[in-house]
């Protein structure tokens, strides 16, 4: 069976960095991938849309193609979404399956601040995705657990349940929400930056844009 990556986030909104990279795992990994949209992440600030306003967008984003799926448990459930949970979650349904968290190096680089992180490896593998603009540099703690579990060899993670960690080498794309957000509260339009599905219906956008005019 294909390994299941789970690529989680806040997709406020998605954009084609996120699916760009998720894409390429797909590939790299011979996986399913999932996007999986986080409840209220308990180490961020609330998102801008709403749950429903963040799948509608997912939704819109990933027509037409076959590779990438969405996965809506974290927004069902009450209360915050813990990576850990979900993947525990999933492990029960999976049975043996390989499962992959997939997290762009920046989070990757911030896994320590996250509930019962060391534990996510008994129930899942990690991909790192490269992502511009973030350093090598890891906090010691992450650095010492995973130095056992590092493996070069996709074939490695397709044989074992969970445990491993890989770096994936994607193509680097310097893509953020956060810039999505500032360009469309000042009025711009990032046509190229997201996927032309966002731009079908205005209402998908509408929680970003909160300035009237294009400002040049
Ligand atoms: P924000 O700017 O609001 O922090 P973001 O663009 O980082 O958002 P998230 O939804 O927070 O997007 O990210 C979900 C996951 O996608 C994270 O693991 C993040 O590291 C990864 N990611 C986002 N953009 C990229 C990118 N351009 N390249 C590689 N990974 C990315």
């Amino acid at each position: 069976m294909k390994p299941l990556a789970l690529f989680g986030g806040t997709f406020d909104p998605v954009h084609l960095g996120h699916l760009s990279v998720a894409w390429e795992a797909a590939e790299l990994l011979d996986a399913e991938v999932r996007l999986m949209p986080a409840n209220v992440p308990p180490h961020r600030p609330a998102p801008l849309a709403s749950a429903e306003q963040r799948i509608a967008m997912l939704h819109a984003a990933l027509q037409r193609q076959s590779r990438l799926s969405m996965d809506t448990r974290e927004l069902r459930r009450n209360g915050p979404s813990y990576t850990y949970d979900t993947l525990s979650e999933l492990r029960a349904e999976q049975g043996d399956r390989p499962l992959i968290l997939l997290l762009g190096a920046d989070a990757f680089a911030g896994l320590p601040s996250w509930h019962r992180w060391r534990e996510l490896f008994d129930v899942a593998h990690l991909g790192v995705l490269s992502r511009p603009g973030v350093g090598a540099v890891l906090p010691s703690g992450l650095q010492t657990e995973v130095a056992t579990r590092r493996v070069d060899d996709v074939a490695l993670l397709q044989t074992l349940p969970a445990g491993k960690v890989i770096e994936l080498a994607v193509t680097p794309l310097e893509i953020s929400a956060t810039r999505i957000r500032e360009l469309l509260a000042s009025g711009r339009d990032p046509r190229y930056l997201l996927p032309c599905g966002l731009f079908d219906d205005p209402a998908l956008l509408a929680p970003y844009r909160t300035h009237g005019s294009i400002a040049l």
